[in-house]
């Protein structure tokens, strides 16, 4: 057992995850959970995300040595204001949010000085949301990513137990660098992959059902990612502003570039490109980061 008591704030896709491997492996002596409707609570308790539930944040910090904030990012600050002060001096508070310094600046400020705040992320996950969604092998293979804000190693150690025991790598970054690098692996593409489906979508109400009935590999890969949720991924762009607008910037000029060499003919421009972008394909897979679950959705690279 690692922590004797942890409550979980949010019961979707990842908290699930969390509590069903937690409960499973016995890490925790009692896992508490909340979620803002009773409906997600009562299938988070049916589905034995947890052991028992609370109806607010407040009530479920109770006592706890680790809370996990698992909301989007745009309601970190609210939850975060409502636990502040019935914290138990000494515990440790964390998330699991897709952007890091956001959720530092929304956080850090309602948390006493007798807290450790240790940031997070683990890059895992899928297009499904939900208390149903989510499975205790989501992280297994995957990265975790902290991002500490001081030197508390006892707390940033057992933190870490925890997440390796869930099957998670563990690393640590500065959190801009951390908004900086997902922009690049996850963000961006979500956003393009939104775009591709927009278009298509579009497009449809000229060729009729086309799109649909003869969708190919790469196309039916974007509407899976496309079809993830809209209120986390609403977060994650606005809190996410300046990295993913510099990837995005890059990504226009690269756009272009291919778009020229298309008109003109370029063909040796496209193979070296697409020789290029093969060989980080082939990285990834010898990474090992291919077959599980990934944060851009089960299977895909993320
Ligand atoms: P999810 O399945 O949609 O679950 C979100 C949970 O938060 C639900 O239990 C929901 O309760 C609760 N919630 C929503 N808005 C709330 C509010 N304003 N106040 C209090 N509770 C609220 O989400 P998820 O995919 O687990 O994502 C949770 C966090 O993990 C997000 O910050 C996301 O950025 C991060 N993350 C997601 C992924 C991914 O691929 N999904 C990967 C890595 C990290 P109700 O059901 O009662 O509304």
């Amino acid at each position: 057992m690692i922590y004797d008591r942890i409550a979980l704030i949010g019961l979707g896709l990842i908290a699930g995850s969390i509590g069903l491997r937690v409960r499973a492996d016995g890490l925790a002596g009692e896992v508490v959970g909340t979620a803002r409707s009773a409906a997600t609570r009562d299938t988070a308790l049916s589905r034995g995300l947890c052991d028992r539930v609370t109806a607010t944040a407040a009530e479920a910090v109770q006592d706890a040595d680790l809370v996990i904030l698992c909301v989007p990012v745009g309601a970190m600050s609210a939850v975060a204001a409502e636990i502040g002060p019935h914290l138990k001096p000494g515990a440790t508070v964390t998330d699991v949010g897709s952007v890091k310094r956001a959720v530092i600046d929304a956080v850090g400020p309602h948390l006493g000085d007798d807290v450790h705040f240790i940031p997070a992320h683990p890059l895992a996950g899928t297009e499904h949301s939900g208390p149903e969604a989510g499975f205790p092998e989501l992280f297994e293979n995957r990265w975790f990513l902290l991002t500490p804000q001081s030197e508390d190693t006892a707390a940033i150690d057992r933190l870490t137990r925890l997440w390796q025991a869930l099957g998670a790598n563990v690393d640590a970054m500065e959190a801009d660098h951390h908004d900086l690098v997902v922009a690049v692996t996850s963000h961006a593409p979500h956003l393009i992959a939104y775009t591709m489906v927009g278009v298509a979508d579009d497009l449809r109400r000229v060729t009729d059902s086309e799109v649909i009935k003869y969708s190919a590999g790469g196309f039916r890969d974007f509407t899976r990612i496309a079809a993830s949720d809209p209120v986390m991924w609403r977060d994650v762009f606005l809190n996410n502003k300046d990295a993913t607008l510099e990837i995005l910037g890059r990504f226009t000029e690269e756009l272009f570039a291919l778009q020229r060499a298309i008109r003109t003919g370029d063909g040796d421009m496209l193979h070296e490109y697409f020789t290029r972008t093969r060989a980080i394909r082939r990285g990834i897979i010898e990474a090992g980061q291919d077959t599980a679950a990934a944060d851009f959705g089960r299977g895909a690279p993320k």
